[in-house]
């Protein structure tokens, strides 16, 4: 039972704009704190990356190599989501292959930094690996278990919508945010066109959220600012049946087409990374396509074969400017306060994965809470969510 109690409402009124999984959970965590909320979404909830992403639950072990800060807050999240939004998890753990010597002599490395990390990785012996899962190459050499999982993209952020409309939040879907005002160097209110209504609309607000990743830096032009974003595309393959339940991953660096996550009744392979300016009608490139499913198949034998469901792709909202392909920027997230810039009252809150949406909305709504002089702790660790189902029940009559 979803039924937190709340401290006595106070007068802050905070705008996010951007309905993705990091909207939804600041929108929980400023409604639970007391705040007088209103989010905008431009399309259809989710519609943006987060609707479209590899659904993979991060244990951190991917990262922890390149990043240990990085890869502890993703296990420390998991074990948090596994508890308060159990119904959108399919934790069943992960394996990583290796199938040359390169990938081999990664091991020890690989299985060191996860354990600096605090994820409890640990080598097993490559027949024990494909008991578990008989599709995993068996010319694998080594194998290296890991807390991995993976998540419905949809219904994780759903529970978090359905959390916040609860504690009063407002959700607005089809509502976009086309100007932001300012007086006296402060933001003051949010321009609205909503999808259906001739006239745009002024929401009043004493502080202003972007969450809308790839989309940061347009939404920040509203505001006259120049906020540090690079969107980077990469292609997604989904393929009918699962060939695992276990996350499935390359033991190597990061790099393309190196991860098949199953979900539901699809297994997908990913993923690819280039970078564009404009996060709009993005498309999945032909040549990816052809390329992952070649590397599917060297993780997976045999998952080409299996019919093509679906071939899409999402921006990641990379936290600040490359003039590479965007692998040298760090996957951390970042809280920009705006008010150096001359735009007081108004931050943007990019970067991240969806695997740590809380972590990156309970450090967006300590900064609002510190703008805004509440001193009202986050509390969003310690609730089980309402389903994903509850989110129809409270929209539905
Ligand atoms: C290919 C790929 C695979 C990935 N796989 C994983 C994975 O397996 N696991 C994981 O943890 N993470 C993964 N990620 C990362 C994850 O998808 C993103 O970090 C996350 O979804 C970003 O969520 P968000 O809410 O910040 O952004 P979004 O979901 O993009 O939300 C921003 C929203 O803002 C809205 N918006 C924009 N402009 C306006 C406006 N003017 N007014 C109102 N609304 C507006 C957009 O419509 C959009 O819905 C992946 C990313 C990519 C690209």
């Amino acid at each position: 039972m979803f039924d937190p109690t709340i401290p006595t409402r106070h007068p802050g009124r905070v705008c996010i704009i951007g309905g993705g999984g990091t909207g939804a959970a600041l929108a929980y965590d400023l409604a639970l704190r007391g705040f007088s909320v209103t989010l905008l979404e431009k399309g259809e909830l989710t519609s943006g990356t987060t609707g479209r992403h590899h659904g993979q639950l991060h244990s951190g072990a991917r990262y922890a190599v390149g990043d240990r800060a990085i890869a502890r807050e993703c296990m420390e999240e998991t074990l948090v989501l596994r508890r308060i939004v159990p119904d959108a998890i399919e934790y069943n753990g992960g394996v990583f292959a290796a199938l040359s010597d390169d990938e081999a002599d990664y091991a020890p490395a690989f299985i060191e930094a996860c354990q600096e990390a605090g994820i409890p990785a640990r080598e097993v012996p490559v027949a024990e690996a494909c008991s578990w899962e008989p599709a995993l190459n068996p010319a694998a050499t080594r194998t290296v278990w890991v807390p991995d999982g993976s998540f419905d993209a949809f219904r994780l952020p759903l529970s978090f919508f359905a959390a916040a409309k609860r504690l009063g939040a407002e959700i607005r879907p089809f509502a976009e945010a086309v100007g932001v005002e300012a007086s006296g160097g402060h933001v003051r209110a949010v321009l609205v066109r909503q999808a259906g209504s001739i006239r745009d609309e002024r929401i009043e607000c004493d502080y202003v959220v972007s969450a809308t990743g790839a989309w940061a830096g347009v939404v920040g032009k509203l505001a006259g600012l120049d906020v540090p974003v690079t969107p980077a595309p990469g292609t997604m393959v989904a393929v009918r049946g699962r060939v695992s339940d276990m996350v499935i991953s390359r033991l190597a660096p990061p790099g393309d087409g190196d991860i098949i996550v199953s979900q539901r009744g699809l297994s997908i392979i990913g993923t690819t990374q280039r970078i564009v300016d404009n996060p709009d009608g993005i498309l999945p490139v032909d040549e990816d396509v052809a390329f992952m499913l070649a590397r599917a198949d060297e993780l997976a034998p045999g998952f080409s074969s299996r019919a093509v469901h679906a071939v899409w792709a999402a921006a990641r909202p990379l936290a600040g400017r490359t003039s590479g392909d965007g692998r040298n920027i760090s996957r951390d997230f970042m809280v920009l306060d705006h008010a150096p810039e001359g735009v007081a009252g108004m931050a943007t809150l990019i970067g991240g994965k969806a695997t740590v949406l809380r972590a990156m909305a309970e450090k967006a709504a300590d900064h609002v809470c510190r703008a805004l002089g509440v001193l009202e702790p986050c509390r969003t660790r310690d609730f089980v969510l309402p389903s994903w189902r509850d989110w129809y029940a409270e929209v539905l009559p």
